[in-house]
């Protein structure tokens, strides 16, 4: 048998303005190359403590359960509903993209009677009708989207915590795409439970989940423990509820570990809480509302750059994502040869679109490390360059004219 030794890793520099992942902060790649340390040893628990500090400001909350779940973003979306939703319990779903089918999707394994409110893709739920759909399904638990990126829009959500309290619903937002680039005001909202990811707007790699968790709704997931009482993890439960059906998701068992009890369940991902530290560590340091307006001006400059091409934006400007623009693909190209152009000629990665935008629509980002300006002037400029090239009329220059006007502006 012939050994193959394959090269080291050395990707291609690429510019990564999709819809995430999006390139690392080479503040955070440096981070994760530190060695290990013991679980239990003192540095790390204060690493552990202090990554809980920081995720509080960035989550915007004063929440004591403010931490991490290993995995990527859907392991956070997914110990978030295990969690929280016992089976026969009835889950409002609000639909309105991909992520949000993903919501219903993941509550239907858990064996969660699902009621949804759908909402057609490039739209966002009112309040009202959130509030009718409440009255309506008198759910146990809401659960939403706040960036969805597979339609770049964002669901208003100040309101949304006061109206699920008053019925007493217990509620739960995945906010993967807009935490570190949008407000994600966990204590102003007044949700329950968030959720969110390093690799878009925190800058970070893909395979930390942080989380924050409302003290009332860590009440009901440790009303969920298993008994203390022999080994952990043993089949019994405290009789009242009904037991998490997952072991690695389990919350309760996660806080129990992130608590000053330390119990032990997976060994922290060390490299992973280095690199959650650093990038919530940066968005700290850039202070949170400097941080949003640099996400809004790159996206004003996107935005403007894009019409400036002659090309029209996806969905309702009022409420687009800061952080990604949906762009319809002008009939006379091919929207994947673009991509390709894109790739191969300027090593500039957009982003394809899901389900009914496929083929339809691009995705262009700008998040966390990549919503700067030289970047967005970058992309509109290859971009400008390759539609050129597929025979796509409009006035040469223009899209970074337009988006240089509106730094300026
Ligand atoms: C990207 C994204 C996810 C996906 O998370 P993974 O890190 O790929 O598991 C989940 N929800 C939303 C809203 C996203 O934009």
């Amino acid at each position: 048998m012939t050994q193959t030794f394959y090269g080291q890793i050395n990707p291609p520099a690429r510019l990564l303005m999709g819809p995430g992942p999006v390139n690392a902060h080479p503040r955070v790649l440096r981070a994760m190359a530190a060695d290990m340390l013991g679980q239990f040893d003192p540095e790390m628990t204060g690493y552990m403590n202090q990554t809980m500090d920081l995720y509080r400001q960035v989550f915007m909350t004063a929440n004591r359960w403010t931490f991490l779940v290993d995995g990527t973003a859907r392991a956070g979306i997914e110990a978030a509903l295990v969690s929280l939703v016992e089976p026969g319990m009835k889950l409002l779903v609000v639909r309105a993209g991909r992520f949000g089918l993903l919501l219903s999707e993941i509550a239907a394994r858990i064996g969660a009677e699902i009621v949804t409110l759908d909402i057609p893709w490039g739209e966002v739920a009112t309040p009202e009708q959130i509030e009718d759909a409440i009255i309506t399904h008198r759910p146990h638990v809401l659960a939403c989207i706040h960036g969805d990126t597979s339609t770049t829009m964002a669901q208003p959500l100040d309101g949304v915590g006061a109206l699920c309290r008053k019925y007493d619903v217990l509620s739960y937002v995945d906010a993967t795409a807009t935490l570190g680039g949008m407000a994600v005001a966990t204590d102003r909202w007044g949700v329950d439970v968030v959720s969110g990811g390093l690799q878009k707007c925190m800058g970070g790699p893909p395979g930390s989940a942080p989380i924050t968790v409302s003290d009332r709704a860590a009440a009901h997931i440790f009303s969920r423990r298993h008994v203390e009482a022999g080994i952990r993890g043993s089949d019994t439960t405290d009789g009242a509820r009904a037991r998490i059906p997952s072991n690695y998701l389990d919350l309760a068992m996660i806080m129990d570990y992130w608590s000053e009890k330390r119990l032990n369940h997976h060994t922290e991902a060390t490299s992973m809480l280095y690199a959650a530290r650093e990038a919530a560590r940066i968005m700290v340091e850039e202070g949170l509302e400097n941080r949003f307006a640099r996400h809004a001006s790159a996206s004003r400059a996107m935005c403007a750059g894009l019409r400036a091409m002659g090309l029209e934006l996806f969905g309702s400007d009022a409420h687009r994502m800061t952080n990604v623009t949906g762009v319809y693909i002008p009939a006379s190209v091919d929207g994947e040869r673009v991509r390709g152009r894109m790739r191969e000629d300027f090593e500039i990665e957009i982003g394809t679109a899901f389900g009914p935008l496929q083929g339809k629509v691009w995705r262009i980002g700008a998040m966390g490390y990549n919503a700067e300006k030289s970047k967005v002037l970058l992309t509109l400029g290859a971009l400008e360059a390759v539609l050129r090239q597929e025979g796509h009329a409009f006035t040469a220059g223009a899209g970074v004219d337009a988006a240089l006007a509106a730094y300026s502006a």
